[in-house]
């Protein structure tokens, strides 16, 4: 049997990154971007009013108490001020109004007494810079690099993207999976179950992880029985395209019914592992096949719940993320107190529902002074019978994973955990040259 960490890294081995397409950006959010994209024009593109006021040319020294300008117009934003402002003339802006090119600054509109055509200014202005405003150019300038390829697109992203009219941005297609669920004793959840039959938990649950994970571009679903001739049924694919990544549950266990495998092996995928050296999970078998020039993987996960959660997150997920183009495919991990002592056996990876506290999930400590080690997030562990108990995931956020040679910890011991259900984002720096610039332009 092969340990947790060799089977990742013969998944991640196997996951080759898609072709690259251009997606319309309202479907990028999730996806990574396959090239720089640049500034169309300045940013802002023109000096821009950072405040509602009045913008001034000084006609000598400012004075503090109150200086006297003539009010020459107003510029709404969208609207230009016309004409040239002299010394001693002040325009009314509003909030992204363009500030006329000669004038010294902008001073709030809190800071202002208007009488007749006059307007008296008050409070500080620093005649050193040009307060008030946002110069041209200052975020970036027209070609300059603004989201690098590898970024994966999130909220901020689409927001940069669409301010530079980058509407399909090109990005690495994100695989598609066909999802099959199998075992004569399961129903769907809307059917009532006869006294021996199981409800289908891990159709939903896979779908809303994959879905929520924005790793894939399609899940197609699709039930089988445990017969032959079931599974081959669900391997068709008439009138279909390929699904990129094929995921089995229930079928690949010991059982005198686990007849994946052997279905998997007759339509002509090679299986690079079946059974690792993890608890739960340890039936997870892992394949891929030539398609035509493609290679399709499949995914044989034990039926049992928990075993689903754990390989979903350990294996699958990063298989999608690697084939998706991200950098760095495995799970996100970070060090938590664990509230009590576990023992396992050894000789396996486990992989313990959890409850973090504290610090990461959010929780406000209130206003007293704490210590480091306070600020640490701590670890709950979440009782569970065993890798069938499907309630006890309803109740966890995160995996605990103890190391196979020594699975033991006593309480308030440091341990390593996998948050369930959140992504990491992939930011790319920006080249040193772009961003000395920035930097330069303050
Ligand atoms: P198997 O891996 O097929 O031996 O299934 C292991 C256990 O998981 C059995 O108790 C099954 O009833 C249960 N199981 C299998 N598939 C599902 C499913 N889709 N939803 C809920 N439980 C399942
Ligand atoms: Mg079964």
């Amino acid at each position: 049997m092969i340990s947790a960490d060799a089977a990742l890294e013969i998944v991640l081995s196997h996951a080759r990154r898609l072709p690259r397409l251009r997606e319309p950006l309202t479907k990028a959010s999730g996806a990574v971007l396959a090239r720089d994209v640049g500034a169309d024009r300045d940013l802002p593109p023109f000096d821009r009013a950072a405040v509602d006021g009045f913008a001034v040319r000084l006609a000598g020294d400012w004075n503090e108490e109150g200086t006297s300008f003539r009010l020459r117009g107003m510029v709404a934003a969208g609207q230009s001020f016309r004409g040239r402002l002299r010394p001693g003339d002040a325009v009314q802006v509003m909030t992204g109004a363009p500030v006329p090119t000669d004038a010294d600054g902008v001073v709030m509109v809190e800071q202002s007494t208007r009488e007749g055509d006059q307007v008296i200014l008050r409070g500080p202005f620093d005649t050193t810079v040009r307060p008030g405003l946002a110069p041209r150019g200052q975020d970036a300038r027209r070609g300059d690099a603004i989201v690098m390829a590898g970024t994966r697109i999130g909220p901020a992203q689409v927001a940069v993207l669409a301010s530079a009219g980058m509407i399909e941005p090109t990005v690495w297609k994100r695989p598609s999976v066909l999802l099959v669920t199998t075992g004569d004793e399961i129903v769907e959840p809307h059917e009532k179950p006869r006294a021996t039959q199981i409800r289908n938990s891990n159709g939903p649950f896979l779908q809303a992880m994959l879905a929520g994970s924005g790793w894939v571009s399609r899940v197609a679903v699709r039930r089988a029985q445990d017969r032959l001739s079931s599974l081959r049924r669900s391997l068709s694919t008439v009138g279909e395209s390929t699904p990129d990544v094929l995921v089995f549950t229930g079928g690949v266990s010991m059982g005198e019914f686990d007849l994946v495998p052997d279905v998997l092996r007759e339509v002509g995928f090679d299986l690079h592992f079946h059974r690792i050296a993890i608890r739960p999970g340890k039936p997870l078998l892992f394949g891929t096949r030539a398609i035509g020039r493609r290679r399709q993987a499949v995914f044989g996960l034990p039926g049992n719940p928990v075993s689903v959660a754990v390989t979903a997150w350990e294996f699958l997920l990063p298989y999608l993320r690697s084939q998706s183009g991200a950098r760095d495919a495995g799970p996100l991990s970070v060090v938590a107190r664990v509230d009590r002592a576990i023992a396992r056996k050894p000789g396996f990876t486990h992989f313990i529902p959890g409850r973090i506290d504290a610090a990461l999930s959010g929780r406000e400590t209130g206003s007293r002074r704490e210590s480091q080690e306070d600020r640490e997030p701590g670890v709950t562990v979440v009782s569970y019978h065993g890798s069938g108990d499907f309630v006890a995931l309803g109740g966890a956020d995160c995996l605990i994973r103890l190391e196979s040679e020594d699975p033991r910890v006593e309480a308030g011991d440091r341990v390593t955990v996998h948050p369930l259900f959140r992504e990491r984002s992939w930011i790319e720096p920006w080249p040193e040259v772009s961003r000395r610039t920035r930097e330069a332009r303050g």
